[in-house]
């Protein structure tokens, strides 16, 4: 989708830390971490959110989580914890239109969330 920025981000035409990609996802760096450790992981087929995904896309949502731990093993949080969220819709607090898990790690994290 070429108005989407995770899409220009993907394609490369906009700039990112890249920490790891292939055939089905991207990784990168997120440009304002709200953790020391902050990677956006989002898979290379445009889908807006959590709300379009269906039985189609099972093996891919697996895959995100196995490569966002093993994406935490290579950035040294896996020992001391992180967390791994995805933002839905308004109230979930999506600013971006294609769905992407926060990989956050480095410090403590609070709950509930704000
Ligand atoms: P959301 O609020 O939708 O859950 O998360 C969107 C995330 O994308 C935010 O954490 C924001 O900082 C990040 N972001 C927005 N634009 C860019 C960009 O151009 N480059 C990078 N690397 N991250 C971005
Ligand atoms: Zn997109």
């Amino acid at each position: 989708m070429s108005s989407c920025l995770f899409c220009q981000i993907i394609a490369k035409k906009i700039p990112s830390q890249i920490v790891y990609e292939d055939d089905q996802l991207v990784a990168f760096k997120d440009i304002n971490p709200v953790a020391p450790t902050h990677i956006l992981l989002i898979p290379r087929k445009h889908l807006s959110g959590l709300n379009e995904v269906t039985d189609a896309d099972r093996d891919l949502l697996g895959y995100i989580q196995i490569q966002a731990a093993r994406l935490a093993q290579q950035a040294g949080i896996a020992e001391n914890g992180y967390r791994l969220v995805t933002n839905c819709g308004v109230e979930g607090g999506q600013t971006s239109e294609h769905l992407h898990y926060h990989l956050l790690g480095g410090r403590s994290m609070q709950w509930p969330p704000g």
